[in-house]
């Protein structure tokens, strides 16, 4: 890996009109759409029936395993369906409009780290900035060694988001009540936050807020994109390095994104787990972008309804920002617990673009915040005998893409790049999930 010498070099435009604008909570949806697998680990279970009536905040899918996490009803109604979902299954609840809490939501009982990091646990927060890693996970490396520096993400360095913007403006107060939590059960001693410089307002307002903290630094970065990568952003923040195969928390350093420590430090507060959050709702097919506050499993349509509706046929919606973001194919598809922007593109701008052969030109390379070579992926992805591919691959240190498509952006060719490395990281995780369990097979032997 070759981060020191090529960091973060891909200058995009910002395109953040919303950043000024104060988020609006929209009304509730006549029903939301829970899928079980709103996080990185294994699927929720539902604990619910048909026909059963819910409230906000109630507990309605259980987490199944460490990095799981639990689902609650984000409006007060009637459980319509627990219907299939992709590869999991997803709980409809039609709203009553009523948005009455349910009774059971109680700032928890807090007095030491393991009921703090149950309380986590329990809130249901996951990474917001896109991760969707379970929160509690994370902060429970502290068992294993001390979390000396807590790296606070606020860089949003994404196109059009300005989500996290707004939470830093908005919620400050929250973010000064995260951080004194994790300094009394994680025992941290070091916070900075790290935001880029096209930031301003969330820069004066955390300055403000932590004036006469010395524990926390607020450190401007760069607008150059992928500054909120975790590789990228230790190194530009801390100036240290995560090697393949190490984890982050073995440097007693973890990376938490600023939303996700607001929304921790509410459910202390206010024992309300995650239900809603702020998103930016931008695009060329969008009548009037905005920030919205909405609750989880609402559906595109009715946030685009609520916003002021679209100014032309759209071509291509995606959750997240335009370089990392995911595409969805239906207005309908319910707003899931990392979605942190809807963005919709007019179909004049969504149009396929046409690859064609590499003229190997090496910008890909040159362009890799980590040094990698997604060109060696690429060809390794044409070798047929498979344990050859794996062995390439696995030299290339393929698992370390990030994904964060700055090599498909620069490329002249227009190669699909991102996609193929995705397609080789599952290659490579499939098959050492096969040779390990082989190994652990034959060692059984
Ligand atoms: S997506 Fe491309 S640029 Fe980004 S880390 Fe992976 S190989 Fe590097
Ligand atoms: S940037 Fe595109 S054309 Fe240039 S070497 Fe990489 S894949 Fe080939």
């Amino acid at each position: 890996m070759n981060l020191k010498k090529n960091i973060s070099i891909l200058k995009l435009p910002h395109l953040k009109k919303t950043a000024g604008m104060n988020s609006v909570r929209i009304s509730p949806p006549k029903e939301v759409l829970l899928p079980m697998n709103m996080h990185s680990g294994q699927a929720a279970v539902p604990i619910v029936a048909e026909g059963e009536h819910v409230r906000v905040g109630q507990l309605i899918a259980r987490e199944e395993g460490r990095n799981s996490s639990p689902v609650h009803a984000t409006v007060s109604g009637v459980v319509k369906a627990i219907e299939p979902f992709g590869p999991t299954v997803a709980i409809r609840i039609e709203s009553d409009g009523k948005m009455e809490k349910d009774p059971g939501v109680v700032p928890p009982e807090v007095h030491d780290l393991d009921e703090f990091l149950q309380a986590v646990r329990d809130s249901g927060i996951v990474g917001l900035g896109g991760a969707a890693f379970p929160l509690w996970a994370k902060l429970d490396a502290v068992r294993r060694s001390p979390i000396k520096t807590v790296l606070i993400n606020g860089a949003e360095c994404e196109p059009f988001i300005t989500s996290d913007n707004r939470t830093m403006i908005e919620h400050s107060d929250l973010i000064v009540k995260g951080v004194a939590l994790l300094k009394k059960y994680l025992l941290s001693e070091e916070f900075i936050i790290g935001i880029e410089r096209n930031k301003p307002d969330a820069i004066a307002e955390m300055n403000r807020v932590f004036a006469d903290d010395p524990s926390v630094t607020v450190k401007p970065l760069k607008s150059v994109y992928p500054q909120g990568a975790k590789q990228v952003l230790l190194y530009n923040a801390t100036g240290k390095v995560v090697g393949p195969g190490q984890r982050l928390a073995s440097l007693g350093v973890i990376i938490i994104n600023v939303t996700s420590l607001a929304k921790m430090a509410e459910f202390m507060e206010t024992g309300m787990p995650l239900v809603d959050k702020c998103l930016t709702l931008e695009g060329s097919a969008v009548k009037e972008p905005k920030n919205l506050v909405v609750p989880i499993g609402t559906p595109v349509s009715h946030i685009v309804e609520q916003a002021g509706g679209l100014c032309c046929e759209p071509g291509k919606l995606i959750f997240g920002g335009p370089m990392m973001g995911h595409t969805r194919e239906s207005m309908d598809s319910p707003i899931i617990k990392a979605t942190n922007a809807v963005i919709i593109f007019s179909e004049k701008d969504s149009q396929p673009v046409k690859s064609t052969a590499c003229i190997h030109c090496g910008r890909c390379v040159a362009n890799c915040p980590l040094g990698l070579n997604p060109t060696a992926f690429a060809r390794a992805m044409e070798i047929d005998d498979q344990e050859e591919r794996y062995a390439v691959l696995d030299k290339e240190n393929v698992m370390l893409c990030m994904e964060c498509g700055s090599c498909s952006y620069v490329c002249p060719a227009r190669r699909p790049l991102v996609d193929t490395n995705k397609d080789a990281k599952r290659f490579v995780k499939k098959t050492k999930a096969a040779k390990d369990a082989m190994e652990k097979k034959e060692g059984g032997n």
